[in-house]
Parts: structure tokens; C-alpha cells; sequence
């Protein structure tokens, strides 16, 4: 029996884990959930799971939560605040930890689960595109185990042999394309947040849907390959989301993972690893999916993509500057701050005017992040 802690439960990839852990009562056990405030989808999570401890980071969702479970006699304890998701990640008795936060807010609770050397099942890729080297050093000297949800990284992980890494040519990272992917150049600026949201393929949270649209969250997993597997891949356009992503060898073998585009795919494959699992998800049948069709990148349409590569090669806190001022430009667009178009000008902006530092410390990258929104913020109130 592993005891689990799900960071960001009541997200897209939160309720994913839930459904598979339900399926598998005998495998798994919940100690906690966190989430920042959704008082109603975390009291049904509780009813159903019973977690030991719940974090609400907003104080006053936690007060509310905390009369509810009170007048519904649960026994879980109620948490609240940034430290208590810490606390939950790196309890004791905690055996895997599943980092679904979303953005920034992620890094912490998900470093302290790396350093007591739990089993991490990653979906928040930010903290690994912010801290990069000194996240995966976390891992290594507090002895967890880095499993990749995001699935073109579960793809690839599951394409490569776990112990010799050998004869790799390249990594392909298969990008539906998005919404967008055949809306004219010119008519991207009155895109709205609704249109933005409707991803053609994916069921997912509202921020990484805008970065699906604008080809971001594929320059974040680019970045997070980077970490992951120690090589740039390249990206490759593929509309039907079938072909999660790609490792060529230099036999001229191409290993593939495919299947239906569920995150409860390579939510199952985490939890199991080396075992399997069933999922809830269907068996995949080639027929029903009758064409798979795969296009090059376009970086005019797509010009965010860029900026990831060049944050890349910029190293030190370029990465962690690049996420920040992305996270303040989706959140701007969403509440119909800035138009869809300016994402790319806001970001693009906070690249050219911060100068890139080393990143030797947590502090540094923690730094460049807050400097970055600040910078992200006035661009915005000046357009
Ligand atoms: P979501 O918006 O649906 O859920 C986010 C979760 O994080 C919620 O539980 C929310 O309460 C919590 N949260 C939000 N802000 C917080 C804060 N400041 N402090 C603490 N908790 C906070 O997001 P999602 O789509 O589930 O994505 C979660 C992460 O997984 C992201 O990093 C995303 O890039 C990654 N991911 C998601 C998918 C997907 O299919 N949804 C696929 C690959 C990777
Ligand atoms: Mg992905």
C-alpha cells in the first residue's frame, strides 16, 4: 500500500489521479490533498478518499473547509497556507507525491517531496523549467524517484531503456497544434480567453490550454526535456494527439508511444512503474483514428516556441524569467487584460530588458521569478 500525497487535487491532473487511485483501492491510499481554494470539489474529494490531512493554501477556504468537515464528522484535518503543502509533500510517511499545481506555486512544495526522496510523479513542469539543474540535483541527493507525467515525457521515458541510454540519435516531441493551428495569422489578435481555452484534443486547466494555443507549453516541455533526458529535442506537429512523442535510435528504429490523449494514461504508468495498471482509459484501435498526419513547426505562428529555445541557450535564470512573465501575461489575457497576441510581446519584452544571473540557488531563481512578474506587470499596464 503507497501512501499518497496529490498536490493540486481538485485540477485537471488532480481529479485524473483520483479516478485512477479509486480504481485501485488495495494500491493506493491518500494522505493528503492540497489545493488553493475550490471548498467544493475538495469536501467531495475528502468524502470519497478520506485523506489523513487537506491543505487549503487560502486562508479562507480552509476555515470554510474546516466547518464542513466538522458538520460532516470527516475525520481529515484542514491545513492552511504555502508551508503547510511542504509539510504534506515531505511527511514521513509519504511514499509518492503527485506535483499537479500548476505554475510557479509548485516549486517548493515539490522540492521538499525531492529532497526527503519521495517518488514524484511530475505534471508541474514550471518548477523543473525554473530550477532546472538544481531540481534534478535535489532529486539525486535526496534519492527520489522523477517519474514524468506531462505525457510527450512519459512517451519518451517509456521509449528508453530505464538503465543503458545508448545509441539515442534524437528526442521528438509530438504538439497538436492547438486551437490555432489553421486560424489566419491575422485574426490571432481578437482571439478571446473561451476560444483559447477550447483545446482541439486535451481536457485540461485553463493556463496550460492558453500555452497549448500558443505553442508555450510545448517551449516549457522542450525545456523540461532538457532537465529530463539531457537532450534538445525537436518538435514535430501532429493533429490527432495519437503519437504522445518519439525516441530514434541509431539503427533507424523509431519507438513510439501512442494511445488515446488521457492524462490517465501516464498518471497509471507513474503510479505502477516498472508495473502496469489499468487506467480507465479505452484500448486505442489505429482504425477508429484512420490518418495520422504530422506538419513542421511554424515559428511565426507560433513565435513563443522561440522563445523557450532561446531561453534554453541562455541558461542560468533565463528559463525561470521566460516562465514568470508568461504565467502574469496567461493570467492577464484570461481576465481580458491584454489581447491573445500580447503574450508573446509581454514575455518576449521581460526576456529583452531583465539580464540573466546564475542560478546557484534556489534564492537566485526565486529572484529572477519576482523581478520578472514585477517587470511582466508594469509592460502590461503600459500597453
Ligand atoms: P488546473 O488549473 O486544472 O489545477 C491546478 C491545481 O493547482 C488546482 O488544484 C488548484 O487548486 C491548485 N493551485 C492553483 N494555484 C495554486 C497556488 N497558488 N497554490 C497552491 N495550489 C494552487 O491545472 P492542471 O491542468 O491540472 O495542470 C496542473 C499542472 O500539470 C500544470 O503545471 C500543467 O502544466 C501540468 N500538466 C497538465 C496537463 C493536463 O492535461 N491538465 C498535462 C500535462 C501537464
Ligand atoms: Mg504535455
Amino acid at each position: 500500500m503507497k501512501a499518497v500525497t496529490i498536490l493540486g487535487s481538485t485540477g485537471s491532473i488532480g481529479v485524473s489521479t483520483l479516478d485512477v487511485i479509486s480504481r485501485h483501492p488495495d494500491k493506493y491510499q491518500v494522505f493528503a490533498l492540497t489545493a488553493n481554494q475550490n471548498v467544493d470539489v475538495m469536501l467531495q474529494q475528502c468524502q470519497q478518499f478520506q485523506p489523513r490531512y487537506v491543505v487549503m493554501v487560502d486562508d479562507a477556504a480552509a476555515a470554510q473547509l474546516r466547518e464542513n468537515v466538522k458538520v460532516q464528522n470527516l475525520a481529515c484535518e484542514v491545513l492552511q497556507g504555502t508551508q503547510a503543502l511542504e509539510d504534506v509533500a515531505s511527511d514521513g510517511e509519504v511514499d509518492y507525491v503527485m506535483a499537479a499545481i500548476v505554475g510557479a506555486a509548485g516549486l517548493l512544495p515539490t522540492l521538499a517531496a525531492a529532497k526527503t526522496g519521495k517518488r514524484i510523479l511530475l505534471a508541474n513542469k514550471e518548477a523543473l523549467v525554473m530550477t532546472g539543474d538544481l531540481f534534478m540535483q535535489a532529486v539525486e541527493q535526496g534519492g527520489a524517484e522523477l517519474l514524468p507525467v506531462d505525457s510527450e515525457h512519459n512517451a519518451i521515458f517509456q521509449c528508453m531503456p530505464s538503465d543503458k541510454k545508448m545509441g539515442i540519435e534524437r528526442i521528438v516531441l509530438t504538439a497538436s497544434g492547438g486551437p490555432f493551428l489553421h486560424t489566419p495569422i491575422s485574426a490571432l489578435e481578437n482571439i478571446s480567453p473561451a476560444q483559447a481555452v477550447a483545446h482541439p484534443t486535451w481536457s485540461m486547466g485553463r493556463k496550460i490550454s492558453v500555452d497549448s494555443a500558443t505553442m508555450m507549453n510545448k517551449g516549457l516541455e522542450v525545456i523540461e526535456a532538457h532537465y529530463l533526458f539531457g537532450m534538445k529535442p525537436d518538435v514535430l506537429i501532429h493533429p490527432q494527439s495519437v503519437i504522445h512523442s518519439m525516441v530514434s535510435y541509431s539503427d533507424g528504429s523509431v519507438l513510439a508511444q501512442m494511445g488515446h490523449p488521457d492524462m490517465r494514461t501516464p498518471i497509471a504508468h507513474c503510479l505502477a512503474w516498472p508495473e502496469r495498471i489499468s487506467s480507465g482509459v479505452k484500448q486505442l484501435d489505429l482504425l477508429d483514428v484512420a490518418k495520422l498526419e504530422f506538419c513542421e513547426m511554424n515559428f511565426e505562428r507560433f513565435p513563443c516556441l522561440q522563445l523557450a529555445y532561446d531561453a534554453l541557450a541562455a541558461g542560468g535564470t533565463a528559463s525561470a524569467i521566460l516562465n514568470a512573465a508568461n504565467e502574469i501575461a496567461v493570467a492577464a489575457f484570461l481576465g481580458e487584460h491584454i489581447k491573445y497576441t500580447q503574450i508573446y510581446t509581454v514575455v518576449a519584452e521581460v526576456l529583452a530588458s531583465t539580464s540573466v544571473q546564475s542560478a546557484n540557488t534556489i534564492e537566485d531563481v526565486l529572484h529572477a521569478d519576482k523581478q520578472a512578474r514585477h517587470r511582466a506587470e508594469n509592460i502590461i499596464k503600459s500597453l
